[in-house]
């Protein structure tokens, strides 16, 4: 396991419902919750994810229900969002479209960082797309700005007509493994597939979407693009290619992997 001291206390905490902080002070467990948390430490190391076990997964600031059917988020698309929320600064009310939803991690974490945002959340896996929702409805609840929730597929030219020209951010983490590629166990069994693999290069969905979002975005308007570490050059060269965008350019993530891509329409 990549960090089995965490999980374990993790899950310990969960069990016990305290904050992990609170597992240093804490003298006696259970026997119930013994049981109970032996039976998660099964599951864990049967590589079932953290997240799925405890039903959460932290977002930035936001800690989102996450299980069966439903991609669990990374931190390394938390950058993503800071990237979209430094575009949308001083702007009232802006317009912002994430395609390929899955938790809403994206999507909510701008309404919630950007009061006043009008985001869509785009989804196409019915699977999935019940997560968006509850999660999107329970932010609600909690006072933030609603986000549209769109059952819809990100490479479908007539996606979102309504906002055609409007957009000021499109945002996507879309699906971009190369198919037969190596992932943990983790990943390859309890991810969905539609948000895992992308093709032979890992690339077709951005492929299909590239002109979605060009249609979507106004003149002037930003689209954001997660990638694999190996798409850093192939990922720009797609977008300039594409011939509607300008000033492409790939960032890192903090562990300093290329990790998302940039352009602006022209
Ligand atoms: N980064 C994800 C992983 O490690 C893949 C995400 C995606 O395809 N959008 O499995």
């Amino acid at each position: 396991m990549e960090s089995p001291r965490v999980d374990a206390e993790l899950l310990l905490a969960h069990v016990l419902a305290v904050p992990r902080a609170r597992l240093l002070t804490l003298d006696d467990v259970p026997v119930d919750a013994a049981t109970r948390f032996e039976e998660l430490l099964a599951q864990r190391t049967d590589r079932v994810p953290l997240q799925h076990l405890t039903g959460r997964a932290a977002f930035r600031h936001l800690e989102l229900a996450v299980g069966p059917g439903v991609f669990v988020p990374r931190p390394e698309t938390e950058l993503l969002v800071e990237w979209v929320l430094e575009r949308l600064t001083g702007l009232d009310g802006p317009v912002v479209v994430d395609l390929g939803s899955g938790s809403g991690a994206i999507a909510l974490s701008i309404a919630h960082e950007h009061p006043g945002a009008r985001v869509t959340a785009v989804e196409r896996d019915p699977g999935a797309i019940a997560w968006t929702r509850h999660n999107a409805l329970s932010r609600i609840g909690a006072g933030d700005t609603p986000v549209g929730v769109v059952e819809g597929d990100m490479t479908d030219p007539a996606l979102l007509g309504e906002l055609d020209g409007r957009v000021d951010v499109v945002v996507s983490n879309p699906p971009y493994v190369p198919d037969g590629a190596r992932v943990p166990r983790e990943v390859a069994e309890h991810d969905p597939p539609l948000a895992l693999w992308g093709g032979p290069d890992g690339l077709d969905v951005v492929r299909g979407m590239l002109g979605v979002a060009a249609r979507l975005l106004r003149p002037g308007g930003w689209l954001g693009i997660e990638h694999a570490d190996q798409q850093g050059t192939a990922l720009p060269a797609l977008v300039r290619a594409h011939g509607g965008y300008t000033d492409v350019e790939d960032h890192p993530d903090l562990a300093g992997r290329p990790r998302f891509t940039t352009a602006r329409l022209g």
